[in-house]
Formats: structure tokens, C-alpha cells, sequence
């Protein structure tokens, strides 16, 4: 399943954003730095049933979360205002999932989704 075949699709797609990389009016896909998702207005249960979200890994289809909070930015206590989307194994688990041509294939054809 990829992300977006997933049912919190619907609840996380209008909310995505494409982070580009240098000139923000080029919106080459291959210069995507980065998929954001903000939180803001959401409620605490659809935020939690983001950050429980699971798919397989686009690189070794090891089950991982693709809504992830930034490194330095997890305060146990509280929601996250803000995650981001990958579709890969954290690199602490598999630092080699998020370089793979399978990774890159899948943020472009996410983006492409999104536009
Ligand atoms: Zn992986």
C-alpha cells in the first residue's frame, strides 16, 4: 500500500506541503527538498491517528510510520504542531531506505499526486 491509497489519506492531502528546493517559483520535482504536513486545527485524535499511520517502506517494505515528528522537536507531553512525510525507514532503523531510486521515485510521484 502506498501513502496514498492509505485511508488518512483524505484527512492529510490537502494539508501537504511540497518543500522546494532554491527557486521556489522553479517547482522542478526533482528539486522537492521535503514534504511537510502541519497539524494545526486538527484535533488530538486525528493527530494521533496520523502519527499511528504505518505503510511498508517504498525501499525494504519494512513497516514504517511515514508522518514523523523532527528530530529536536518531540516533546513527549505534547502533539506535534507540525510532521514530516516520508515514505522510507527512519535512517536510525535503515540508513540506506531514503536514498534509494525507490525513495525518489515515490516523493515525485507523491508530489505529483498533490498537484
Ligand atoms: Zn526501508
Amino acid at each position: 500500500m502506498t501513502l496514498d491509497q492509505h485511508p488518512i489519506w483524505e484527512t492529510v492531502r490537502d494539508r501537504i506541503k511540497v518543500e522546494w528546493r532554491g527557486d521556489d517559483d522553479a517547482h522542478d520535482p526533482r528539486l522537492v527538498r521535503g514534504l511537510e504536513l502541519p497539524l494545526r486545527g486538527l484535533d488530538s485524535t486525528a493527530i494521533r491517528r496520523i502519527l499511528e499511520t504505518q505503510i511498508p517502506c517504498v525501499a525494504c517494505s519494512r513497516v514504517i510510520c511515514p508522518f514523523r515528528v523532527r528530530k529536536g522537536m518531540s516533546d513527549r507531553m505534547t502533539l506535534p504542531r507540525e510532521v514530516f512525510v516520508s515514505a522510507t525507514c527512519p535512517t536510525a532503523i535503515n540508513m540506506g531506505c531514503n536514498r534509494t531510486k525507490a525513495a525518489r521515485a515515490e516523493q515525485r510521484r507523491l508530489v505529483a499526486v498533490l498537484q
